[in-house]
């Protein structure tokens, strides 16, 4: 593959180094544009004794050498989706490297969000990297090098997990080279930047929400460097990564800057009262045409069960207000499959996307299944199932022209996100084929009860592996709260006492 690539730094010559082959399970596009990847890479990179080289799913060999994975002593994976995982398992037989772990002489270390429930990993992982990575990756490398002969099947998966407080927050004080690329997967020559990590609204269906709680803001000198960086290297565009990017204190300024120098930047995605006509403003003088939100659902109840709080009202506004500053389009995030949603809840949310439809502006509505997620509150929500799904998808189709999510494909993502050592094996005789017959037909096999993973109150076992900080008693206490339609107040109203800040 032939790169164009501005900013990349010369690491130098490192004799006898430990050689690393760091996959992205995706394109080389979304590879250049995913921050937790560059991060991890530039990191290994940055350690005196270790060289990674990257590979990515469309090109067989490493894009620094041009070697197949093979001609590495290690392999490194950062994984971000459920459904990465067949691809990566597929990406790895392609390169005849055994997936079972007892199987394969060159070791497999995973990490990255989708790693929070390892257990699907165990038969094929030798040691998975749980949280925010920039701290112990390398150590995770030497470490695995060190020792893998002495582990136990199980017992490797504990290993970077049994410390909280070595490995549970990232300070910021790192941030990856601002590396350019001619291509990216949202656009040519893009900066990527993340202002802030986590959140503090506690939604109850969040992955991110829920292992990277609070929200921590990035210095604003850290974040002006990391810009200027980017522009040396021939960055076009800046794009911001977090998941509140406008509850950063000092964003506004650093939008309003960008605007006065004419350079455009673009966000992942707004939270609704941070948009302000001040605001949106600022935004449209960077060049937006676009704003997404995510109001998730319509109804007090379910606002209350998810505990998001976002009012009809103001998403309707907040179209008429966009439409007005000259934004072309508005683009709505939606859930259902939310416990204790009915008919009028599935009709609520048609109506609000109907009452934006009616200000005029172009409104693009994504409307998804709920995934449950390990960790999170809905981690004891059933899966709503697949007929439920198509009722609910053709309706949105029909009445709104929403995108929605194919529901066997919902199907797989939940028995990933909530499986088990027994899902690992599913994973390795059905990782091939994303086809809903042939994963039954592999579970059968397998004698394996696929409704386990699936209803509601199931077992929890990646609560004793993975510890995010966020306590038992707490989280039982959110599901509670789900079953009741009651909020809980985001950390800087008020303190909940997870158990994150103060253990
Ligand atoms: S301890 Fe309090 S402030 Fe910290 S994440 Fe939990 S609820 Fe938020």
């Amino acid at each position: 593959m032939k790169l164009k690539e501005w900013g990349m730094p010369d690491w130098g010559e490192k004799p006898g180094a430990i050689r690393v082959a760091h996959v992205y399970p995706g394109t080389y596009k979304e590879a250049m544009a995913s921050l937790g990847y560059m991060t991890i890479f530039s990191k290994l990179n940055e350690a005196e004794d270790i060289v990674a080289h990257r590979f990515v799913l469309d090109s067989p060999f490493s894009l620094e050498e041009g070697l197949p994975l093979r001609a590495y002593g290690l392999i490194v994976v950062s994984i971000h989706f459920d459904l990465q995982i067949p691809l990566i398992l597929k990406y790895l037989a392609s390169q005849k490297i055994p997936l079972r772990k007892e199987e394969r002489e060159i070791p497999i270390i995973v990490g990255g969000p989708a790693t929070w429930n390892p257990l699907p990993l165990v038969p094929i992982v030798d040691a998975v990297s749980i949280g925010e990575g920039e701290d112990h990756i390398a150590d995770a490398v030497r470490g695995i090098l060190e020792h893998r002969k002495e582990w136990t099947h199980r017992s490797v998966v504990n290993t970077w997990v049994k410390n909280r407080a070595e490995f549970a927050r990232h300070d910021l004080s790192y941030r990856p080279p601002a590396v350019v690329s001619e291509t990216t997967a949202y656009g040519r020559r893009a900066v990527y930047v993340e202002p802030s990590r986590g959140c503090n609204f506690g939604c109850r269906f969040c992955l991110i929400g829920w292992t990277k709680r609070p929200r921590r803001d990035r210095r604003l000198s850290q974040i002006l460097d990391w810009i200027a960086d980017g522009l040396e290297n021939n960055g076009e565009k800046i794009y911001f990564f977090a998941s509140d990017i406008l509850g950063h204190p000092h964003m506004e300024k650093v939008l309003e800057t960008l605007g006065e120098m004419n350079v455009p930047f673009s966000l992942s995605s707004m939270r609704y009262d941070r948009l302000t006509d001040e605001m949106l403003d600022v935004l449209r003088r960077g060049g937006l045409k676009s704003i997404t939100v995510a109001p998730e659902t319509a109804s007090r109840e379910l606002k209350a069960r998810i505990n998001k709080n976002i009012p009809n009202d103001g998403i309707v506004d907040l179209a008429k207000r966009a439409k007005r500053k000259g934004f072309r389009s508005l683009k709505l995030y939606l859930l259902f499959g939310i416990p204790g949603e009915t008919e009028g809840d599935i009709t609520e949310i048609i109506k609000l996307v109907k009452d934006v439809q009616k200000t005029g502006i172009n409104v693009r509505a994504s409307v998804n299944p709920i995934i449950p997620k390990p960790h999170t509150p809905m981690q004891w929500a059933a899966f709503p199932g697949i007929d439920y799904i198509k009722s609910v998808n053709k309706r949105m189709e029909r009445e709104i022209r929403a995108n929605t999510m194919n529901p066997k494909r919902a199907f797989i993502q939940t028995i990933i996100s909530m499986g088990d050592e027994q899902v690992g094996e599913l994973l390795l005789h059905a990782y091939r084929d994303l086809n809903y017959a042939h994963w039954i037909s592999a579970a059968q096999e397998l004698g394996l009860d696929l409704s386990r993973y699936l209803r509601e109150s199931r077992e929890t076992p990646w609560r004793e592996i993975a510890d995010t900080g966020v306590t038992d008693e707490f989280l039982h206490k959110e599901w509670e709260k789900i079953q009741m339609g009651e909020f809980t107040p985001p950390c800087h109203e008020r303190c909940s006492l997870c158990g994150v800040c103060f253990p």
